[in-house]
């Protein structure tokens, strides 16, 4: 542990130049989230065109008519219009917020809120509570226009939206309910471990973020989901019992197989799992179950033990903490430097003894761009997975030795098409658009993959014969 101090400690002297050096932060944090915006939207201008095109890839001419094709290149369309949109008008409410020094108004209101409870500037904690109270409810009320536009309108006019005004006002009160409940205590034990382990916090933080991660497991799915949709057991039949027997030959702990009403609010769909190592759940969509034939819903569940098999959360986890990790070992150079917060319009007296959360928050904003760059390598690590998840579908024949799962990549490929004709998923993607924002990849590049992996296992097989 003592060389993990002394590394940190040769890292803060490098970075010794922040609490000394006069940086404009406040320009800086401006350009970096104004060059990451427009990046952004430059990608959406790259991937604009591909919208207008009037047929569909190759490989995907057979499964896509006419009509659906164009509804698709239409929904695209809005959605890339949308996005671009929102994006902008994001970065403009961010940007003024800076620049009129919101932030440190939200710190000081945050501290007469406190003051009528008699609590003065020594109660950081308390004053953080009520500064992320603040920011929270701010936030939270100006994105409920583009939420209402995006459900009642964009998704709507595609026939997708199932969710009726009553439904969408109860998910929001259970959202902010949601957010105090967690947030609340979650706010207060971060800063605690903070104050406690002094400057030895990065080990001990990392702990508790880890603790928490796994708390969130075991919560999500026995609490947390049950507010938002009704999980119930999937009803015995030929699904189930391929399912049950699949993860059984594959010795997948399968404890819990449900099925989720999806459509309650979107007609979009999908499967998943998640759990404890010894305990898992897969919970199937019943949008997924109605479009798809028991044998492609199979595949699909087929490449989401593949996950599990190749232990792909638990490698994702790893690269999250060492992410952490780095987001933490350089945070302590802003934790202490006043004139970091002196660049926020934050009063002499604040900065002279900076709050660790508001701290925490600027240190956020400058890490925009790297963070934009990290997020580019974690769809690069998320779409290897999803190959290897694939693959392992096409290859269970042969690890199960079950002749009857030689299909298994054509049942996936079909599923594939179901779900993304239904989703009216866009089909035309530009590499670079691609790299940046999709932790999947395109369906015509996932089909080559299945459709290059039979081939190859044919010429195996005649070679044998
Ligand atoms: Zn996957």
């Amino acid at each position: 542990m003592d060389i993990l101090h002394t590394q940190l400690a040769a890292l803060q002297q490098r970075l010794s130049f922040v609490a000394t050096d006069p940086i404009d932060w406040k320009f800086y944090v401006q350009v970096s989230s104004w060059a990451v915006t427009l990046f952004e939207s430059y990608l959406l201008l790259r991937q604009y065109p591909l919208y207008s095109r009037i047929a569909p890839p190759k490989v995907l001419e057979n499964h896509f008519d006419t009509a659906v094709f164009r509804k698709s290149q239409n929904y695209g369309r809005d959605k890339a219009r949308f996005s671009l949109v929102t994006g902008l008008m994001k970065q403009i409410i961010d940007s003024t917020l800076i620049s009129i020094g919101f932030y440190a108004c939200a710190w000081d209101f945050g501290g007469k809120i406190i003051g009528y409870f008699g609590c003065g500037p020594e109660y950081e904690i308390t004053q953080s509570l009520a500064f992320t109270a603040v920011i929270f409810m701010m936030t939270s009320i100006s994105a409920i226009p583009i939420s209402l536009y995006e459900t009642f309108v964009l998704e709507e006019r595609h026939g997708f939206n199932k969710t009726t005004p009553a439904l969408f006002v109860t998910d929001l009160l259970k959202t902010w309910a949601l957010g105090f409940a967690i947030g609340g205590p979650f706010v207060s034990a971060f800063l605690y471990v903070f104050k406690w382990a002094g400057d030895r916090f990065v080990p001990w933080l990392m702990a508790f973020l880890l603790a928490f991660q796994m708390t969130m497991v075991i919560l999500y799915p026995t609490v947390i989901q049950p507010l938002f949709n009704k999980l119930s057991p999937l009803p015995t039949g030929e699904l189930r019992s391929r399912t049950e027997a699949l993860a059984g030959k594959l010795k997948f702990p399968l404890k819990h197989l449900y099925e989720i009403d999806g459509s309650k609010r979107s007609s979009h769909s999908n499967a998943y799992f998640f759990g404890l190592p010894w305990s898992k759940y897969i919970v199937i969509f019943d949008t997924l179950i109605k479009e798809s034939k028991p044998a492609e819903v199979e595949a699909v569940l087929a490449h989401e033990l593949g996950h599990w098999y190749h232990m792909h959360p638990t490698k994702l986890l790893c690269i999250s903490q060492l992410h952490i990790f780095s987001i933490l070992a350089l945070f302590p150079a802003f934790l202490h430097a006043p004139q970091f917060l002196r660049a926020f319009d934050f009063s002499a007296s604040v900065a002279s003894r900076p709050p660790t959360i508001v701290a925490f928050l600027l240190f956020q904003m400058i890490l925009t761009p790297l963070e934009a760059v990290v997020s580019m390598g974690f769809n690069f690590i998320s779409r290897r997975f999803e190959w290897e998840a694939d693959r392992f579908a096409c290859e269970l024949q042969d690890r199960l030795e079950e002749p009857s799962m030689a299909d298994m990549g054509d049942r996936l490929g079909r599923a594939l098409i179901t779900l993304h004709v239904k989703n009216l998923s866009t089909v035309w993607v530009d590499w670079l658009y691609s790299a940046y924002h999709h932790s999947h990849p395109t369906l015509t590049e996932r089909l080559k993959a299945l459709e290059a992996f039979r081939a190859k296992r044919d010429g195996e097989d005649k070679k044998r014969l």
